[in-house]
């Protein structure tokens, strides 16, 4: 069986499309499945629609949060109560092509395969400025753990043993993208179109995406740290050059006042200092955001239908 996982923040639209969608094309294909739906504290009606859904399908489960926990918190409670053999992520906004899935499948099925990983064979319609820092993000992250994370998505199909590889990683600050990665496994890629949203729109805010950037590469990878070292070093050697020199004009050559050197050395140092205080802050904070140990999410429900209700009613 082949768990569908699929988290939704405010898609009241879209949730049973979706569930259709993704029910209708196994179904045609004799995959067994089930959907284990994730409501991330949505504000409209995705939670009742979800609960109705249920009702009438025994292969749904449909799991509320809390409050809005990110979607992130939504996969890892989804891989946690996926009870299949193998496990694909899907947007509730059906960007990702459902023939994908069984695609993937029948890699999965043969054997041999672990992973089977979804990259965009082109990210869509897009603005230009957000798909160059998109480009310079997953260049930085990849280059910093050692991932191929170029047109990475979280559409990725995994067999149990990579679901319970994952289950076991106990970090609170989550990037699932590349932690799917760095588990290691067999890895094959399938390349799919991304697809326009047709209702509702992408919970992304510019600032939103500078704080996932910023917030994944530093949880991800202590390369910033090792740039900002780089920098101390390389401002070490240019101002022994310059102490050098300085000195060597007071004593032999004509020393002047030099005013606006030191104002121009002053401002450099301090603000290459502030700026290397606010990285490792930002490692700091991680830590200690680790550190509370609180949960990834909090469950408020978790609906399917009683496994016997078929025989009894
Ligand atoms: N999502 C979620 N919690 C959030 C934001 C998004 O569960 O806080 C879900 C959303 O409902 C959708 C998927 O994550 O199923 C992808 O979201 P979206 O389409 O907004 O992102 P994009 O496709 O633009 O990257
Ligand atoms: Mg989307």
């Amino acid at each position: 069986m082949i768990s569908v996982i699929i988290p939704a923040y405010n898609e009241e639209g879209n949730v049973e499309r979706t569930a259709s969608a993704v029910g209708r094309i196994l179904s045609e294909n004799d995959i067994d499945y089930e959907i284990v739906f994730i409501n991330d504290g949505s504000a409209d009606r995705t939670w009742q629609k979800m609960q109705a859904m249920v009702n009438s399908d025994k292969r749904i489960t449909a799991v509320n949060f809390s409050r809005n926990f990110g979607k992130e918190s939504a996969i890892f409670a989804g891989l946690e109560l996926a009870r299949g053999n193998c496990a694909v992520l899907f947007d509730c906004d059906l960007q990702f092509p459902v023939e994908t899935v069984v695609e993937m499948y029948r890699i999965w099925e043969k054997g041999g395969v672990d992973i089977v990983e979804g990259r965009k064979k082109s990210r869509g319609k897009e603005n230009p400025v957000y798909k160059g820092f998109s480009l310079l993000f997953y260049k930085l992250i990849g280059k910093g753990s050692g991932l191929d994370m170029q047109d990475a998505s979280d559409f990725k199909l995994m067999d149990r043993c990579v679901i319970d590889a994952l289950n076991r990683m106990p970090e609170r600050l989550t990037f699932f993208r590349a932690m799917s990665g760095w588990v290691g496994f067999s890895t094959e890629k399938v390349w799919f179109e991304v697809a326009e949203r047709e209702i509702g729109t992408s919970k992304w805010k510019p600032s939103q995406l500078v704080h996932f950037a910023v917030n994944n590469i530093t949880s991800f990878t202590s390369a910033p740290l090792q740039i900002v070292t780089a920098f101390g070093v390389i401002t070490f050697l240019i101002s022994i050059i310059l102490g050098v020199n300085t000195l060597y004009n007071k004593f032999f050559g004509n020393s002047e006042a030099g005013f606006p050197t030191v104002i121009i050395l002053q401002l450099l140092t301090s603000s290459i200092i502030m700026f290397s205080l606010g990285v490792i802050g930002y490692y700091i904070s991680k830590i200690y955001e680790e550190i509370k140990q609180r949960p990834r999410y909090i469950i408020r429900d978790i609906v399917r239908q009683r496994e016997d209700k078929d025989k009894n009613g």
